[in-house]
This record gives C-alpha cells, sequence and structure tokens, in this order.
C-alpha cells in the first residue's frame, strides 16, 4: 500500500469525513470555512532572493499552455455598501497617470524570453472599474498590449465597469482596440434593491444603457448578487427575464458575502440581522429555475450564457491553474510556479515601472502538487467530477481520494452520477465553493498526512459543510 493510500485510509477514519460533518449555522460560518486553502507547501520567498527568482523566470520560465494576463484598475467613484475592495477615489489626473504606468509597465516586458514563449488567450481588466478610464487611456492601453504581449487570434479581452461609468463613446474606443467583452456589475434590476446598496442608476435606465450596448459588436455580461436586501424569488426572476430581453450573452451569480467592515456588515451588526441559508437557497434555486426556462447554458458553478460565442475563458483559465501575469498595483496572480502580489503604495509601485522594473511586493514558491490541486479545482468549479480521468490525468489516486467524498455527497443530494462522472445538482451548485475547500483538504491531507489543526484552524471548520 503507498503512503497516499495509506493517508486515504487514515482520512476516511477522521470522525468528520467518516459521518459526513454538521450542519452550516449561518451564512457567516461558510464565510469562515470559505477561507482561502493554501497547500501546505507553498513557501514565502524572501524579499532579497525573490529578484534572481524573477530573473529566472523571465529568462528562462515555462509558460503554463495558455495563459492570461489581469491589469488592475483601482478607481472607483461608488460607494456600494457591501464592497470590502481596496480601492481609489475616482480622479480624473491620477487616473491618467496610472494609465500612463500601465502603458509603461506593460512595455518595460517587451521581449522578455517567458513572454515570447507565451500563449495568453485572455486579457482582463479588474478593478475597482476600469470604466472610468478615458477612451484615450484605454486606447493607449491596448496600444501597448497590442505591441508587446502575444495574444491569440481569438484572445478573450475583458474590461469591467459600472454601468455609470461605461459610454457609448468609451465603448466604441475600446471595441476599435480589440476589447472584445464587458462585464457589467449590475447585481440588481430592481431600483429600491440598487439604491439601498449604492447603485445609482434606476431600472429603466440599467436597461436602455445595456440594450443599447448589447447591439456593438462585443459580447456584454453582467453580474448578479443573490441575497441583497429586498430581494424576493420574484426580483430574482425578474433579473433573469431583464438580463435576457436586453441582450445579455451570459451571467454570473454570485451569492452576497457580507464582510463584517464593509458598510453592509455593519449595518447588519446594527439590526442584528445575519443571512438566512435557507432563503439564500431558495432565491439561489429560483434564479437556477429562470436560467432554465429562459434556454441559458451552464458554464460554471457561477456563470451562465445565452450566446453560443460566450466562453468565459478567464474565470476558466484561472480556476483551473493557467499562468496569470498580474499588471498594475494592488492585485495578484501567478507564474512560472511563483505566486505573486503586486504593491499596495502607489509610491513603491510608481517608483518601480519609472526604473523599468516588474516589482512584486511579496512572493511565494507554489505547490509542487499545483497541478493536481488546481485539476480539482477546476472539476470543483465546473461542477463535473470525473475522479478516474483526475487520476489519469495527473497520475496521482485522486479516484482513490475523491469517490468515497463524492459517494457521501451524492447520498445528501449535492451531486448525481452516471458512469463515474459526477454532476453537481443546483443544491451542489450552491455549495460549490465548500466543496471545493473540502476537496482541497482532503487532498493535502493524502499528500502531507493528518495536519497540525493548531496551526491551520480553518481546517477543522471545513468540515461542517452541510
Ligand atoms: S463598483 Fe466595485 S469597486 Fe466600486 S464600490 Fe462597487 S463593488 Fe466596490
Amino acid at each position: 500500500m503507498s503512503e497516499y493510500e495509506k493517508n486515504i485510509e487514515r482520512l476516511y477514519q477522521e470522525p468528520v469525513f467518516a459521518k459526513g460533518g454538521g450542519v452550516c449555522r449561518s451564512p457567516w460560518d461558510i464565510d469562515w470555512q470559505d477561507e482561502p486553502f493554501s497547500p501546505r507547501d507553498e513557501t514565502l520567498i524572501s524579499p532579497i532572493k525573490l529578484p534572481g527568482i524573477m530573473k529566472d523566470i523571465w529568462e528562462k520560465g515555462e509558460p503554463t499552455k495558455t495563459s492570461a494576463v489581469y491589469i488592475h484598475v483601482p478607481f472607483c467613484r461608488l460607494s456600494c455598501t457591501y464592497c470590502a475592495f481596496y480601492k481609489k477615489q475616482a480622479d480624473e489626473a491620477a487616473q491618467h497617470a496610472y494609465a500612463n504606468l500601465l502603458v509603461k509597465e506593460i512595455q518595460s516586458l517587451k521581449n522578455r524570453p517567458y513572454l515570447t514563449r507565451s500563449k495568453i488567450s485572455s486579457i482582463f481588466f479588474g478593478g475597482g472599474t476600469p470604466g472610468i478610464l478615458s477612451a484615450a487611456d484605454i486606447s493607449s492601453i491596448m496600444e501597448a498590449i497590442h505591441e508587446v504581449l502575444p495574444l491569440t487570434k481569438d484572445a478573450e479581452i475583458t474590461m469591467e465597469s459600472s454601468l455609470s461609468d461605461m459610454t457609448e463613446e468609451k465603448m466604441d474606443a475600446a471595441i476599435s482596440c480589440g476589447v472584445n467583452r464587458f462585464s457589467f456589475g449590475v447585481q440588481s434590476f430592481d431600483t429600491k434593491i440598487r439604491n439601498a446598496v449604492g447603485r445609482p442608476l434606476p431600472r429603466e435606465e440599467v436597461l436602455k444603457k445595456l440594450s443599447a450596448f448589447a447591439k456593438k459588436d462585443a459580447l456584454m455580461i453582467l453580474d448578479l448578487i443573490y441575497g441583497l436586501p429586498g430581494e424576493t424569488e420574484e426580483t430574482m426572476r425578474s433579473d433573469i427575464r431583464d438580463a435576457k430581453a436586453c441582450g445579455m450573452a451570459g451571467l454570473d451569480l454570485y451569492q452576497l458575502h457580507i464582510l463584517p467592515n464593509s458598510p453592509l456588515g455593519k449595518q447588519f451588526k446594527r439590526w442584528g440581522k445575519s443571512l438566512e441559508i435557507a432563503v439564500l437557497q431558495s432565491l439561489f434555486r429560483t434564479a437556477e429555475d429562470e436560467l432554465g426556462r429562459s434556454g441559458a447554458a451552464n458554464i460554471s458553478c457561477t456563470h451562465w450564457k445565452w450566446h453560443p460565442a460566450e466562453r468565459s475563458l478567464y474565470n476558466t483559465l484561472s480556476s483551473s491553474g493557467g499562468d496569470i501575469l498580474p499588471l498594475g498595483m494592488a492585485c495578484g496572480g501567478e507564474i512560472g510556479g511563483v505566486g505573486l502580489m503586486k504593491p499596495m503604495a502607489d509610491a513603491m509601485y510608481s517608483a518601480a515601472v519609472r526604473m523599468g522594473k516588474f516589482l512584486p511586493m511579496g512572493a511565494r514558491q507554489s505547490s509542487r502538487y499545483r497541478a493536481f490541486y488546481k485539476a480539482i479545482e477546476g472539476a470543483g468549479d465546473r461542477g463535473v467530477i470525473e475522479p478516474a480521468r483526475l487520476a489519469k490525468e495527473t497520475a496521482l489516486p485522486a479516484d482513490l481520494l475523491l469517490t468515497p467524498l463524492l459517494d457521501l455527497w451524492k447520498s445528501w443530494g449535492l451531486v448525481t452520477e452516471a458512469g463515474g462522472v459526477y454532476r453537481y445538482t443546483s443544491s451542489g451548485r450552491y455549495w460549490y465553493r465548500v466543496m471545493i475547500r473540502r476537496m482541497m483538504h482532503a487532498a493535502d491531507y493524502m499528500l502531507f498526512g493528518k495536519p497540525d489543526t493548531k496551526k491551520k484552524a480553518h481546517w477543522g471548520g471545513m468540515m461542517n459543510m452541510r
């Protein structure tokens, strides 16, 4: 019996795996269980060693089969009450200066061997609100991208924006220089619900803008959140009908996560309220039902499409382990087996760019089992898990590890199984993040044995998933 098999046997003797765990009491528990998982053999890289390691990556690093670039634009003029992102106040002069820094940073990467060997299939402008940039700044950044980055012919180039910041003029400029997908944080179409969380435009204006944008030569995607104060099954159905009616190519559906330090988190505390799991589940099931009625196809546990050309490539790539090069300040990515965090401070970021340097603020050496973890995460994100295939692809006993867990989930109604392929049910898609974390912790146990739960306090919490 191999060491892995012995660990799997021990794993299923752990009371919590053997009995299947308890029941979550509230979404606060889910947030706690949902802490980012980090493989046990990941290590922080000392700042002294980092320049040498980066030099090696740029010169000798082997990119993944396809990779992506994330470009961070931290500016935003909205104050969504659920937001706890790092962001900077909108300021035209500062935005223009930042766009110039992005152009310089991209140009500083020209001809680096790691990049010339890469096939970049996806670029994602995230924020903040990247749509806040002027048409001229968007064009300059895109020009630098085309000059320096080896894009595949059918690369997906997405720009996030709030609806209030995007204009037809900006969109036309962005499309003319290659942006082919726009993602809008609509969250809800209902005017009262939107206004209560800091989204200014009324429903009629949202419909008008989206319908006009949908006529452009690019895919339009929107985000909806379920669990916002005031949402009901009827508003969920109406939101999905509105999204389809105004010509959206697809949508992302996310659960509201109340971060304690966000304005909404503080409001909930004052009201003495928390989100009810039963309410969240019913909103999610209603939304899924309406999406099904509307003919939307499910791409992952959070993404649906109406348009056949919609691929959601960036999300797929990031959950399945493709390299992601982070550009701009205050963002992260992973290239050449090293996880990178870019500087949070303006002065540090701008000084590095002016010196022609790509400077991470911190870095960690990725796990040597990264491909295994990412194969599990990618399958869990799609909601289709085939343990025998994962075992073949990764040369590790994923089938022995995952089949007992998946069979347990089948008996709970979270997955169905046919021919060794497990597919999430609607309940499974609701719990998908917790299920991914649980599979990751099981994989960690198989690879390294029982964790020291005092050091990894969240490990025990993961067991409480139903
Ligand atoms: S638009 Fe995005 S970044 Fe800006 S406040 Fe709202 S959630 Fe936060």
